[in-house]
C-alpha cells in the first residue's frame, strides 16, 4: 500500500518585508495594490506604500 502526498509545495521564494525594515537594495511590491517601491541604498528604510499607505511588501 502506498500513499502519495503532495503537500510540500515550494512557492515561498518571495520574502515579505514590512515598513520600517531596512531590507536592502531592491524593488519591493506592495501586497495590497502592486505599487513598486525601489530602495537604492542599503540603509534606506522601507516606507509605507506611496499609493495606498499599506505597510506590507514582497520582494
Ligand atoms: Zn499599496
Amino acid at each position: 500500500m502506498s500513499f502519495i502526498q503532495n503537500t510540500n509545495r515550494k512557492e515561498n521564494h518571495m520574502s515579505t518585508h514590512t515598513t520600517g525594515e531596512k531590507p536592502g537594495k531592491g524593488a519591493y511590491t506592495c501586497k495590497a495594490c502592486g505599487q513598486v517601491v525601489v530602495l537604492d541604498n542599503t540603509n534606506d528604510v522601507l516606507p509605507p506604500c506611496p499609493k495606498c499607505s499599506k505597510t506590507t511588501f514582497k520582494k
